[in-house]
């Protein structure tokens, strides 16, 4: 490291020292005084300085005292800088300058918010629950690694280009701070890239400091996975020690022209002392500005700082000089392809070609075949292409995917076929919702005009499954149908293969078995929900089933399908148990502790966003009505589907509502521990058809054949008071019910 650099690091770092003290000040001289200096929803107060000083901020008075500590390692550069053992006060100075930035951004929360471009949500700091859902990705690989973006290059084409190639290789990339007042989040949204959790493009916070949430989430890893308490010297260094070694993050110092001036100069020393503070975390700073550069191996895996990196290849030097293994499948299709664009939507104004949904008929089906039936890489598109259509038209569609291998077992089939969604999702431009017979995908008049075809759809889906699955398939083949006699033929088939599937698992009994499995691939996108999934209550997707899980179980030991050992059972009734319960706590990061499998009033499971249908209370009724997400219409509970959707979803747990498969509907099992089948007064009249004679079954059992003909359908009532009246007429058991209260 050169003496430059050195006295730049320890500027940028007393200057930060120095505005917190400031605003400390201004904060304990005022009228809050006494309110707590601390972030919201954390129980590490203020985690990077929790972890390099073993220190708790909570109030005014802890930072004020920590400032002038801490300040002390900023005061004075080393004369001289020779070697890598002479790095040691520029660390400290570094980190120095990463507890002033945390308390500046605990101070201010988010400056100048109101003055800032409105289109950009600045998440500002991630709560315990959200640093959990990343830091288990982070550990298990699902994120390989995460970027902390400083600053901004110059133009939003070099913005956007840098964003793709992130959000390609699945990186989480952290926007702060600015360069000449330049902000790459507002470069992003000017260009109308989506950014939030689910895109991996985050709006972290416009200020330098606020890059000090990513060691905050960094260093929350090391204290709660790594289970390092903070404290001491030596127990810094441990917190340290594991960050480098199991948590892959960068810095991309972007945009050089500030330098030129000295309020960009003086912004560039505490971006440096920040980076300095980073080095400790063994995470280095890859940058295009022309600086001194720290090529020293030792304190990071590789290089510290690199300097003078031309835009097009900063991305792949971040990665190269943190040491992270990246294995990308290129997959040869004409637009971007990473886990990033699974939360993209694909606009109705922007649709090129609709499939599914309520416009035509879409399915999937994957199944396992003979060796010799399988051409290995063979895509056949049946029928017209997007080229042959108008924009915006709906087409009818057959995914149909064939696999062989040797140790392939037709119990897989649907393991693999629900992945068909994530795999497609992933493709810029492509919207993919549902599985089985309820697939909805759109496509991107972007997607279109770079050159997707449906072939490529094909491309992705085998380069995809070839990847993930390619221990257990040696030969994959795609056939994709438009033609809409051809798809029903085909649907026919599809359904009596859904049907098997279905009819082999309904057979087991919950009883039966000492272990149930749990799901928690949709930890994604609602980090807390968990599904636990026994032999009589099936996935709220309706895409595993028990069986599903432990095949998936087998196919990925460590995947999301856990096995779940039941242990005591605590009430047989509302179906709990203790090892449920344990298990749910861990993988529900904490959040929730309970879990009835039969109950819809008391500790109900969560309910993530994909439930093939709803099941709510109507209190009028003393009864439950059930709502499938293809219903339109108005419910008796006053709302639609989407309405309650949007409030139950997320993973959190909402007693009296429940989000449920469809296979769930003619189980035992069903809210058996509020009276079952006989609770339900209302249903969609094709919902009621489609399950007929499973809960014919049922309310046989129930003692109440006719059940199912004194249920109302939207063509007997949509608001309670009409609801009530049917009921009344018909005679429904819920009115005599127990009450649900
Ligand atoms: Fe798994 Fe449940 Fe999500 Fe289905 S809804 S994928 S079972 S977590
Ligand atoms: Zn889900």
């Amino acid at each position: 490291m050169s003496k430059l650099l050195s006295d730049l690091i320890f500027a940028g770092a007393r200057t930060l020292c120095d505005r917190a003290g400031a605003r400390i000040a201004e904060w304990s001289g005022g009228p809050s005084a006494d309110e707590p200096l601390a972030f919201q929803e954390t129980a590490y107060a203020l985690p990077t300085a929790l972890a390099l000083t073993g220190q708790r901020v909570d109030l005014p008075a802890h930072a004020e005292q920590l400032i002038s500590e801490v300040r002390v390692a900023t005061l004075e550069p080393p004369a001289k800088v020779e070697s890598t053992a002479d790095l040691g006060p520029a660390l400290a100075a570094g980190r120095s300058a990463l507890v002033a930035a945390e308390i500046i951004e605990a101070a201010e929360i988010i400056e100048a918010a109101g003055k800032l471009d409105a289109r950009i949500a600045w998440q500002g700091f991630p709560s315990d629950a959200l640093f959990r859902s990343l830091g288990v990705r982070l550990v298990d690989g699902r994120l390989p690694a995460v970027c902390t973006i400083v600053g901004a290059p110059s133009t939003v084409e070099d913005a956007v280009s840098i964003a793709r190639g992130l959000q390609q290789r699945n990186i989480l990339t952290l926007l702060t701070s600015s360069t000449n007042g330049r902000r790459m989040a507002e470069q992003l949204a000017s260009a109308g890239v989506e950014m939030g959790w689910e895109t991996l493009l985050v709006p972290l916070g416009p200020s330098t400091t606020a890059a000090v949430f990513a060691l905050g989430v960094v260093a929350r890893a090391a204290m709660a996975f790594g289970g390092l308490p903070p404290g001491d010297d030596d127990a810094r260094d441990r917190i340290l020690g594991y960050c480098k070694e199991r948590v892959s993050a960068f810095i991309l110092a972007l945009g050089a022209d500030d330098l030129t001036t000295e309020q960009g100069l003086n912004e560039a020393s505490c971006k440096l002392a920040m980076a300095a503070g980073g080095l400790n975390f063994g995470v280095p700073t890859v940058t295009d500005a022309e600086i001194p550069e720290i090529l020293d191996h030792g304190i990071c895996a590789y290089e510290a700082l690199v300097s003078g990196v031309p835009l097009d290849g900063i991305v792949a030097k971040g990665i190269e000089v943190r040491g992270i293994k990246l294995s990308v499948t290129e997959i040869p299709i004409p637009v971007p392809y990473g886990a990033g664009f699974e939360g993209e939507r694909v606009r109705k104004e922007n649709v090129h070609a609709e499939f599914g949904g309520r416009r035509s008929v879409a399915f999937e089906l994957l199944r396992g075949r003979a060796m010799d039936e399988v051409e290995d890489g063979k895509i056949q598109v049946i029928g017209p292409d997007l080229d042959e259509i108008e924009a915006g038209d709906a087409l009818p569609m057959a995914t149909r995917v064939e696999v062989a291998g040797r140790t392939f077992r037709e119990d897989f089939e649907s393991v693999l076929e629900r992945r068909i969604h994530e795999f497609s999702g992933w493709t810029s431009g492509v919207m993919h919702i549902g599985q089985r017979a309820t697939v909805w995908l759109r496509i991107s008049r972007e997607a279109y005009a770079a050159g997707f075809r449906l072939a490529h759809y094909g491309e992705v889906l085998i380069a995809k499954l070839r990847e993930e699955f390619g221990a257990l398939l040696d030969k994959i083949q795609v056939t994709i149908v438009t033609e809409q006699a051809k798809v029903e033929a085909m649907l026919d088939e599809a359904r009596a293969v859904y049907r098997e599937r279905d009819e082999r698992v309904r057979g087991m009994q919950d009883e039966e078995t000492d272990r149930y499995y749990a799901c928690t691939l949709c930890q994604s996108f609602a980090p807390d929900h968990v599904c636990i999934v026994t032999p009589e209550r099936p996935g709220l997707c309706g895409a595993y089933t028990w069986l599903d899980c432990a095949a998936s179980h087998e196919i990925h030991p460590r995947g999301p399908n856990q096995p779940v050992v039941k242990g005591e059972t605590l009430d047989a009734v509302k179906g709990q148990w203790q090892g449920v319960n344990d298990f749910l706590e861990v993988a529900s990061n904490g959040a929730l502790t309970r879990f009835s499998a039969y109950s819809i009033m008391e500790d109900p499971m969560t309910s993530c966003g994909c439930f093939e249908c709803i099941a709510a209370i109507v209190p009028e009724a003393n009864g439950v009505m059930i709502v499938n997400r293809e219903f339109g219409g108005m419910t008796p509970v006053g709302m639609t589907f989407s309405t309650m959707a949007g409030q139950i979803g997320g993973g959190i747990q909402t007693p009296g509502f429940l989000g449920i498969g469809r296979l769930y509907l003619g189980s035992r099992k069903f809210i058996s521990a509020e009276g079952g089948i006989l609770r339900v007064v209302w249903m969609p009249s094709e919902l009621l058809e489609a399950h007929r004679d499973q809960l014919l079954k049922r309310a046989r059992e129930a003692g109440c054949p006719d059940l199912v003909d004194r249920i109302a359908t939207e063509r007997d009532a949509t608001t309670p008071e009409e609801l009530l009246i049917h009921l009344e007429r018909v005679e429904h058991p819920a009115l005599t019910m127990e009450s649900l209260f």
